[in-house]
């Protein structure tokens, strides 16, 4: 039986690398979106014609909502039986002076990048339990070990992603379930569009590796802590940021 893959945010950017790189191991794939649904549906089309006998979906939700996750499970039930692997990737940035932010800018970092985790986290456990298996790969930052002026929020968002990452690996390591986190450097996605061109050159010159990472650089340490072989590693951060915090 194929295993099952839910990607939160896999529309674009490193959620649609991870998507592409667990269907081509042929696993059932979830994709999840919140606005992009033509991007997530053109990911599904291209995931079936390239892996006949992978099975992907799209479902739409925001992940903040913990009603529309809810309702995000009762699809992947009836469709999979649940996930096996989660992937908490759904993020936003934003950046300005601590205080410049608005209570509500604070509350939306914190309602996805956060709570989103959290409710994702619930909904799926309740299989993963069943089934004495489980994967969760929760998307940090490497602001979120180092903290990044103008990003005090996000950092601290990506800061709550690495305790939540420890916490739960030890509650949950008893029932077979493994949790890790990513913490990706500067990734060449939509989520870096807002920087101009010397912000970006001044990023990769920082880089020692000499450029900057590309979605598939992160997707790549995803696949492994998802894997079977990686079944001893748990509670662990792991930088993908091409040396930048050494
Ligand atoms: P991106 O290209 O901007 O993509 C963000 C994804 O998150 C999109 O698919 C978007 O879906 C989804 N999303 C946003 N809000 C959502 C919500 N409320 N519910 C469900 N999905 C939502 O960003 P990315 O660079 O791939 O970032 C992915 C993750 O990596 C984020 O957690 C980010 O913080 C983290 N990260 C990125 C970098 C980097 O340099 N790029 C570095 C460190 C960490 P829709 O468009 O459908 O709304």
């Amino acid at each position: 039986m194929p295993k099952t893959v839910l990607i939160t945010g896999a529309s674009r950017g490193i959620g649609r690398a991870c998507a592409l790189g667990f269907a081509a191991r042929g696993m059932n794939v979830v994709i999840n979106y919140n606005k992009s649904e033509a991007e997530a549906k053109s990911l599904r089309a291209e995931i079936e014609a390239a892996y006949g006998n992978v099975r992907a979906l799209t479902v739409k939700a925001d992940v903040s909502d913990a009603g529309e996750v809810s309702a995000m499970f009762e699809v992947i039930t009836a469709e999979f039986g649940g996930a096996d692997i989660l992937v908490n990737n759904a993020g936003i940035s934003i950046s300005g002076l601590f205080t410049d932010i608005t209570d509500a800018e604070r509350d939306r970092v914190f309602g996805v990048n956060v709570y989103g985790a959290f409710n994702c986290t619930r909904a799926a456990l309740p299989y993963m339990i069943h089934e004495k298996y489980g994967r969760i790969i929760n998307i940090s930052s490497m602001w979120g070990v180092s903290g990044a002026s103008c990003e005090v929020h996000y950092s601290a968002s990506k800061a709550a992603l690495i305790g939540f990452t420890r916490a739960l690996s030890k509650e949950l390591a008893p029932s077979g379930i493994t949790v890790n986190a990513v913490a990706p450097g500067v990734i060449d996605t939509d989520m870096n569009a807002r920087l101009d061109g010397d912000a970006m050159r001044a990023l990769c010159e920082e880089t020692p590796v000499g450029r900057l990472g590309a979605p598939r650089d992160v997707a790549a340490a995803v696949l492994f802590l998802s894997s079977d072989e990686a079944g001893f590693i748990t509670g662990q951060t792991v930088t993908v940021d091409g040396g930048f915090l050494m």
